[in-house]
């Protein structure tokens, strides 16, 4: 009964058509507005209206109803649209001596003023309705009102059409949260994780635990946010992920574990991440990384909103090697092709001495990716970018080969390849007319992921010139599988460090290796990507407390007393177990279509990790660092412009 009533909710609450819909009260979409007859939450218990403004349709003709909202315009002083966060409804605003004050506090009230309104719903007269308001039938003849609140100036108008900056967004969250997006995004959010929950805990016996957020600190990872205590010199860390405790609570016997739990990393500005995140933290024993996968393609499939095609699942699955040289990255975005082709062996006996160069290198190789009708769309001035970013970026040259409508080539390669080479290239590529082909040599992983970028680059390019590459409405997810266990440390490449995590389990075939090519060890871990992004994480975890002391104090370096609580629980009967964490953020954002992270989260931090409502973070006075033995030293100027050139002010502000 439960089950049946909440799909149905999520059938009716489909998504608005575009970023800017006008004008979006107008347009409100009429599958959104419950029809009485539906299982649906009663809106109106407990409070002081009878009916919301967007429900009330010819089914309610005659009936005596009172209203709370916003009011959204008025026209003429005869006509009030009264808004609330299910739609819009016409009042009409009485013309009579003997409503004289009903009429002045409807005259009078500026919009987005917050009234009561009492009234009988009627027909609108024949040729007034508004087949674009899903109210337009119907309107309200008032008989009394009252001003609940009055509303003041407002920064910006409550019309998702009128342009705003982020900036003032943020700083004025709370008028824009009345937006029509804002609301549909957070109540899709709302929905998805109550499902997400039902099937989880009512379904599949999962148990929801709270875990701390004033933690200690833990090795390797992301940089954490540090909480001072009152002893000296004491911190606690607010935990990146509940990692620790999911595993503890396996030790515990709490075997299948689930949280929607507050994550934070200190990773300085970021464009699309946040220092405080949501995340679907899952644990489970004696599961292995099938188990795991089939949990999270039935989990996305049953609270997947209803208004999208359905996911097909089992979904595909391609080794973190495979990613690599096909698609340049470890989340590569499936929806498009442009793979990346390796065509080294058409250059063994190459005249062409760079090549030659190249080819004897170790891991050296020759890749080429083919865009589509670049050769039409792109300007000159495109494809000096392209090899600008190249140079810049990763030190290395793109050739750039153009194809016309005949296939001839226009490269100053031409002349260097003899014609069977060109023949293989169009049937490796797959080469069309009017093509261009981007080709580069260098080491493989290098050159990998430059063509991965520009593969992306070119995307844009493409779509910004009109054509239309990735569909909108398609979501591709991919487990990523295989990865390494680790990876050389960007800082100091002589030195290892996970690829995941330090709790993964590595690879049953590859444990031999840990103790003589570490290097070459592959892991237990997956990543779940969905269009190009990282929404998901996890591994198996390492359950034998020798190999996790191994790992963590021979291959990583890492000081195991931080880690002593959770080595000691390995000891006393840990069962084997995995789990993996979704970035609810970054999926609702791409569920939604919505622009950025923090179009999905009710008060989000702006880009330097700011809020810009209330002025976060801010300053403490002296006194009351006191007891916490702190004293602050303040940056010199040459160190607060230093800083301010590593961290440039918030673009919105
Ligand atoms: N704790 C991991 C993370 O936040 C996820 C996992 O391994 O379950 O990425």
């Amino acid at each position: 009964m439960f089950r049946c009533g909440l799909s149905r909710l999520y059938k009716g609450l489909s998504r608005p058509t575009g970023h800017i819909v006008q004008p979006i009260w107008c347009s409100f979409p009429r599958s959104l507005v419950l029809s009485p007859q539906r299982r649906i939450p009663d809106f109106n218990s407990f409070v002081g209206r009878t009916n919301t403004c967007g429900e009330l349709r010819t089914s309610h003709l005659g009936q005596e109803v009172t209203l709370c909202g916003w009011i959204q315009y008025r026209r003429q002083n005869i006509f009030l649209v009264l808004r609330d966060f299910q739609g819009l409804v016409q009042v009409v605003i009485p013309q009579d001596e003997s409503a004289a004050s009903v009429k002045k506090i409807l005259c009078e009230a500026p919009v987005e003023s917050v009234v009561q309104v009492s009234g009988t719903v009627v027909s609108r007269p024949p040729g007034q309705e508004n087949p674009k308001m899903a109210t337009g039938e119907i309107e309200i003849k008032v008989k009394t009102a009252e001003l609940l609140n009055s509303c003041k100036k407002l920064p910006f108008e409550i019309k998702d059409f009128v342009k705003k900056t982020e900036a003032l967004r943020l700083q004025y969250r709370y008028l824009d949260l009345r937006s029509f997006q804002m609301q549909y995004n957070l109540r899709l959010r709302s929905q998805m994780v109550m499902k997400m929950r039902e099937y989880l805990c009512n379904l599949h016996g999962f148990v929801d635990i709270e875990t701390p957020t004033l933690f200690k600190k833990t090795p390797g990872g992301a940089k954490e946010f540090v909480v001072p205590s009152r002893e000296p010199g004491k911190f606690y860390s607010l935990p990146q992920s509940p990692q620790q405790f999911k595993q503890l609570l396996m030790v515990g016997g709490l075997d299948r574990y689930f949280q929607v739990a507050r994550c934070y990393r200190d990773e300085g500005s970021r464009p699309d991440r946040q220092p405080e995140f949501t995340q679907i933290d899952i644990e489970m024993s004696f599961v292995d990384q099938t188990g795991i996968q089939s949990l999270i393609e039935d989990l996305l499939r049953y609270s997947w909103p209803k208004d999208k095609d359905p996911l097909i699942v089992p979904f595909p699955s391609m080794t973190f090697a495979e990613a690599l040289s096909t698609y340049g990255t470890d989340k590569p975005d499936t929806r498009f092709g442009m793979k990346i082709v390796d065509i080294s062996d058409m250059f063994r006996n190459t005249k062409i001495e760079i090549l030659q160069d190249v080819l004897s290198q170790p891991q050296g190789t020759i890749k080429a990716i083919c865009i589509p009708e670049g050769t039409k769309y792109f300007k000159r001035k495109d494809v000096e970018t392209i090899r600008k970013l190249a140079t810049d970026q990763f030190n290395q040259e793109i050739l750039p080969v153009f194809l016309n409508a005949n296939l001839n080539w226009n490269s100053p390669v031409a002349k260097s390849i003899m014609e069977e080479q060109k023949l293989e290239l169009l049937r490796l590529l797959e080469i069309q007319e009017e093509d261009m082909v981007l080709l580069t040599a260098g080491e493989h992983n290098k050159t990998c992921s430059l063509l991965g970028k520009l593969r992306l680059e070119c995307a844009d390019l493409l779509e910004a010139r009109g054509m239309v590459l990735r569909d909108s409405a398609l979501f591709s997810f991919l487990w990523v599988v295989d990865f390494p266990l680790f990876l050389p440390k960007e800082d100091n490449p002589g030195e290892l460090e996970s690829a995941h995590h330090p709790f993964t389990a590595p690879h049953p075939s590859d444990i031999h290796l840990l103790y003589t090519e570490p290097e070459k060890v592959r892991s237990q871990h997956y990543d779940l990507v969905l269009n190009g992004s990282e929404i998901g994480g996890g591994s198996i975890r390492i359950h034998d407390a020798e190999l996790q002391r191994y790992i963590l104090a021979t291959l990583l370096k890492e000081d195991v007393k931080l880690l002593s609580h959770l080595l000691q629980a390995l000891d006393y009967g840990a069962p084997p177990h995995g789990g993996i964490a979704l970035g609810l953020d970054r999926l609702l954002c791409l569920v939604t279509g919505a622009a950025s992270i923090r179009d999905v989260i009710a008060f989000p931090k702006s880009f330097r990790g700011h809020d810009l409502m209330s002025n976060a973070p801010d300053y403490i006075p002296p006194e009351e660092l006191r007891p916490y033995h702190i004293q602050v030293s303040r940056p010199t100027d040459s160190e607060a412009e230093k800083s301010s050139l590593n961290h440039p002010p918030d673009p919105e502000n």
